[in-house]
């Protein structure tokens, strides 16, 4: 991860893919071998290692979508970080809120696997973001600086995390915030997380995540703060990640 100034485009396939879908990260590194941008691509846990593989000697990094807190053990079904790292990924997304969602997954839980994380070498891509309600009760900023305090190991260094702000109304959906909205709440993280880790958030990278489609993504990426994107439905096929990396 040889430079941290460069924006990253993380694709999210949540539990999409199938052994067959990797021929898409085949075209993808056939159509941008040399991006501009770093690349992550967070496969179901299946593929994770055969994925790492493919991104060998590329510019592609590989991570989960979740771990354990807990390094090994009676834990079954579970993924500990280290297994994650051992199977060849650089980076897990934690807390994402189809996790808070389903899992009842809480703001200690995820810190508690952002430091296994970091403990194990990975990088946390920490995801945060209102529920419609919230922004309609005017809550936003509040929840998601509870969220980030409540979520971000303080003793981090800026490299060792990513911050994904994900509006979980954005999430699948089509709408996106607006581009005054994403640049209000990126400002306000990057000074929340300077007052929660220090100086050192300087080298954390913000994204925006929820909706991100080639068409809107030259927009979100001129926004101030925004150091790239977590991108879910348009991640799983090569032509339209592969604009979005191009918009990068
Ligand atoms: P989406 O998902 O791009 O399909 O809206 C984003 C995410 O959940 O990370």
């Amino acid at each position: 991860w040889e430079d941290a100034m460069k924006k990253l485009a993380a694709g999210n396939w949540k539990m999409n893919g199938n052994r067959a879908a990797l021929a898409e990260v085949s075209a993808l590194l056939s159509a941008h071998p040399a991006p501009g941008c770093e690349i992550l691509l967070c496969p179901p846990t299946t593929l994770l290692a055969e994925m790492a593989g493919l991104a060998t000697g590329s510019a592609l990094l590989v991570g989960g979508q979740d771990c354990h807190a807990k390094g090994s053990g009676a834990h079954t079904g579970d993924i500990s970080a280290a297994m994650l790292a051992d199977a060849g990924a650089s980076h897990v997304i934690l807390g994402h809120s189809e996790r808070r969602a389903d899992h009842g997954e809480r703001n200690e839980l995820v810190r508690a696997k952002a430091e296994a994380a970091i403990a194990a070498g990975l990088i946390a891509v920490v995801c945060l973001g209102e529920t419609e309600a919230e922004r309609d009760a005017g809550e936003t900023l509040a929840v998601i600086g509870a969220q980030l305090d409540g979520s971000v190991p303080a003793a981090a260094t800026g490299s060792q995390l990513v911050i994904a702000y994900e509006p979980v109304w954005a999430i699948g959906t089509g709408r996106t915030p607006t581009i005054a909205q994403i640049a209000e709440v990126h400002a306000f993280l990057r000074a929340r997380l300077t007052a929660h880790i220090g100086a050192e958030a300087g080298k954390t990278r913000l994204l925006y995540g929820g909706s991100v489609k080639p068409s809107n993504a030259t927009e979100i990426f001129a926004v101030p703060d925004v150091d790239g994107a977590l991108v879910g439905g348009a991640s799983l096929k090569a032509a339209d990640f592969g604009a979005i990396v191009a918009a990068l």
